[in-house]
């Protein structure tokens, strides 16, 4: 009874008109990931015995006639949220061994849903990288293409929705980490304003960029999963008390007289040539449903990779302190005394990336630096959040490419940082700014599949999604298949 390449709003029809029960479909599913994962390593843990129990719970809820738009539906959750008894390891041989004493919040808004999360998927370490290659547990391959990267850091998740194990999966986007891995496996990805879903027991990265969101085939799915995401949160102090809209109300509303602005800055050198003519095809689609195109300018994007690659790494720097080898975690073998414990727990728990990061974010938060590297980054995030802001007072939404280049070749960037860094070139604004962005499939470039960025201003989830809902209505890019399925 494999389904693969349903997608939620299909399943949950079925689920609801009995065709089968959501214990058929886990079942199916868990079958599935153990039968084709090792092709791409999209999984680090699955969580057999308590997805079958909330399928059982879900097909008595159906039964009672008590269902969510979720209920029952399999999904999987990137390895960053804490889940309760199920390990949680960041990607990471330092968290390892770590199995949470309690829930992250949007896990268990899922579970209050009566979603079923079937396991935990592969990230790179911390969620800090762009082709999931950082990961302790071993690169992941891009369904599309098993010599390409799925991106990253979100990129199990992505390659567990392209290769067609579940029709959703959480992830999260610091720097493009739901956008990139979407575009680069096809999918549809939000990132939503700053704020808006709750950072709670989420393993923190960057906490003033790290936001979560869904990854799915459609925006119809996208708009069912973020239903069930974005709320208001105490535990977070950063979550907005701002009302959630039904984000599947507005999917099919008329885009007449939407005003396009297309940044000349995300078009510049770099940018590969079969990106650009995609990317420019989906957004002339546009111009049939009566928006109109207008050109942009964004000055400051350039500087959004040396401001990101400083403000990130401090962030992480601090957050990762809490690493020690005392209270929870890997600790090394035999320590002579405290403060080696504390090195060697870090030295052998952490990969090299995640070193990397820690050790430039120290020196850029470190006294006589300060000055010089974090303050001038905070500067230069202001002026690309002004961007931002005078960019829509004269556009309603911003479109432009993803990534410069489809999919890469795993190996191809990995001994140099500095290269994969500049492919976040056109993803990074957006968090330093916190507005909300998505990716929505716009073609194929030599069979690996490229993205169109759609980019709001805060809290435009359900415009981002209904304009990428229209595009889906009149394209198949997000209905087609990788042929390694
Ligand atoms: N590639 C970026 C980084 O390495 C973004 C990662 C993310 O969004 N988690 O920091």
């Amino acid at each position: 009874m494999t389904m693969p390449y349903s997608t939620i709003a299909q399943l949950a029809k079925g689920l609801q008109d009995g065709s089968f029960s959501s214990r058929e479909l886990t079942q199916d599913v868990i079958a599935d990931i153990k039968a084709r994962d090792q092709h791409y390593n999209s999984f680090i843990s699955l969580s057999e015995d308590q997805a079958l129990a909330q399928a059982d719970a879900a097909d008595a809820r159906i039964a009672a006639g008590s269902a969510a738009p979720m209920t029952g539906i399999p999904m999987a959750h990137k390895d960053l949220f804490c889940t309760q008894g199920v390990r949680t390891t960041a990607g990471s041989k330092i968290l390892d061994n770590f199995v949470p004493p309690y829930e992250s919040t949007v896990s268990q808004l899922f579970l209050d849903a009566g979603a079923v999360s079937v396991g935990k998927t592969n990230l790179d370490e911390f969620a800090m990288g762009s082709s999931n290659e950082s990961s302790f547990y071993g690169a992941v391959h891009n369904p599309w293409d098993l010599n390409a990267v799925p991106g990253g850091s979100s990129g199990g998740s992505a390659a567990a929705v392209a290769a067609g194990f579940v029709a959703g999966a959480t992830g999260t986007d610091t720097g493009g980490s739901i956008r990139q891995p979407a575009a680069f496996c096809n999918l549809t990805g939000i990132r939503p304003t700053y704020g808006r879903v709750s950072r709670f027991g989420i393993i923190a990265y960057a906490s003033s960029l790290d936001q979560a969101g869904p990854m799915t085939h459609t925006a119809e799915d996208a708009a069912l999963m973020l239903n069930v995401m974005a709320q208001f949160d105490p535990q977070d102090s950063t979550s907005a008390q701002v009302e959630t809209p039904d984000y599947t109300t507005s999917l099919n509303d008329s885009l007449a007289g939407l005003k396009i602005g297309v940044p000349t800055e995300f078009f510049e050198a770099g940018l590969a040539a079969g990106v650009a003519e995609a990317t420019m095809a989906a957004i002339k689609q546009y111009e049939a449903m009566g928006a109109e195109i207008v050109d942009i300018s964004l000055p400051n994007l350039k500087l959004s990779i040396p401001a990101y690659y400083v403000i990130a790494p401090s962030e992480a720097s601090s957050n990762l302190s809490r690493y020690d080898g005392v209270r929870y975690g890997y600790r090394c073998d035999d320590p002579a005394d405290l403060m080696d414990m504390y090195c060697r727990s870090r030295a052998e728990g952490f990969g090299e990336e995640v070193k990397r990061r820690i050790m430039v974010g120290t020196y850029a938060l470190s006294e006589g630096f300060y000055d010089a590297y974090y303050v001038k980054a905070q500067r230069i995030r202001r002026m690309i959040k002004d961007d931002y802001a005078r960019a829509f007072e004269q556009v309603d939404v911003i479109m432009g490419p993803v990534t410069p280049t489809p999919a890469f070749d795993i190996g191809s960037h990995s001994k140099d940082p500095v290269a994969m860094y500049l492919e976040d070139i056109y993803t990074l604004s957006i968090n330093l700014a916190g507005i909300p962005a998505m990716s929505t499939p716009a073609g194929f470039v030599n069979g690996r599949p490229v993205g169109l960025h759609i980019m709001g201003n805060y809290f435009s989830e359900a415009k981002l999604l209904n304009i990428a809902h229209k595009l889906q209505q009149v394209t198949d890019w997000h209905l087609q298949q990788p042929q390694s399925l």
